[in-house]
């Protein structure tokens, strides 16, 4: 079995859609930092196959972090480490911060995407969990550069599968702007080792509070466990309303977030310690 590829590198948006488009009955994949592919193909090595190499594109939609109505677009080509550069990202969304500053050493943040993250639909992504909890949504071109939108929560439909046809790309989220001024936002990782490691599980919270402290709008995603990462509707549902919780209540929170776990056992850990790690993180996240 052969390791080589045919790579094309496309510079701008219309070659990237021209390459997808002169692609669609041959055996392509995209690569964008190449940290999770590159690692995919050593494993299984494919045959006649085409890297549409993303990493040279200037396209500064796919390349950047913008402010725009309603929200920030982050380009699919920004990586990890641009986020953590990144001080509105920082006081808006401390979540999203926090997942990249967990995700990996500083090297492989330095290459490793957002659009990376949420393709390769794995169900311990850091960043893919935080966009969840932020209520973001992708926006996916094809090779006609026709938009649409799809919330990261429906965007992986499984593990290492997503929404993306084989004539699209994913160009960039929309995160939506905090409507509180308080917020009580991160990102909590349980692994073997914090960096360098996937999460056991993941937790990643945004919540965000009136002038009085009330709860006015509750953004929470588990991640590695279950096959895609859960946005926990009826524990963000729970929090409306109230400004902290008493002990019996954060116990049935903790409950109503674990009831979106189906965990299994691998080598990482067992099904029975993912439950009980996920359901004491989700106990103390309101304390
Ligand atoms: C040592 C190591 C440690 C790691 N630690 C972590 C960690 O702590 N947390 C974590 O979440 N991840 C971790 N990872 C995984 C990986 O670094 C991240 O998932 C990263 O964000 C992937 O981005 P990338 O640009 O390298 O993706 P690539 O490897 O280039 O691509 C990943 C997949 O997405 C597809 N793809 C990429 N961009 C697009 C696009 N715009 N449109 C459509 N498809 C696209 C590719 O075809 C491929 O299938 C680790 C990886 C390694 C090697």
């Amino acid at each position: 079995m052969s390791y080589d590829f045919n790579i094309e590198s496309p510079q701008t948006a219309d070659e990237l859609l021209a390459v997808i488009a002169a692609n669609q009955d041959k055996n392509f994949r995209f690569g964008a930092g190449g940290t999770d592919l590159l690692l995919e193909l050593k494993r299984a090595p494919q045959e006649n196959l085409t890297v549409v190499n993303l990493a040279q594109l200037k396209d500064p939609i796919f390349k950047s972090i913008t402010k725009v109505a309603g929200g920030y677009r982050i380009g699919a080509l920004v990586t990890a480490g641009e986020v953590l550069d990144h001080e509105e990202v920082k006081s808006e969304f401390y979540t999203l911060w926090e997942a990249a500053h967990n995700l990996a050493s500083m090297q492989i943040r330095q290459v490793a995407t957002v659009g990376g993250n949420l393709c390769t639909a794995s169900p311990s992504g850091d960043i893919a969990c935080a966009l969840v909890a932020l209520h973001a949504r992708c926006e996916i071109i094809n090779t006609k550069g026709e938009l649409r939108s799809v919330s990261v929560a429906d965007f992986s439909t499984g593990v290492r599968k997503t929404v993306i046809q084989k004539n699209e790309v994913l160009r960039s989220v929309v995160v939506p702007i905090n409507s509180n001024p308080n917020l009580h936002s991160g990102f909590i990782k349980v692994g073997t080792r914090l960096s360098m490691e996937c999460s056991v599980v993941s937790l990643a919270y945004h919540i965000q509070m009136d002038d009085n402290r009330t709860i006015r709008h509750a953004g929470i995603a588990i991640g590695a466990v279950a096959p895609t990462i859960k946005f926990t509707d009826s524990a963000c549902a729970f929090l409306i309303g109230k400004s902290k919780l008493i002990d019996t209540e954060r116990e049935e929170f903790a409950g109503l977030i674990s009831d979106y776990a189906s965990p299994i056992s691998d080598v990482r850990a067992s099904a029975w310690y993912r439950e009980e790690v996920l359901f004491n993180i989700s106990k103390g996240l309101m304390e």
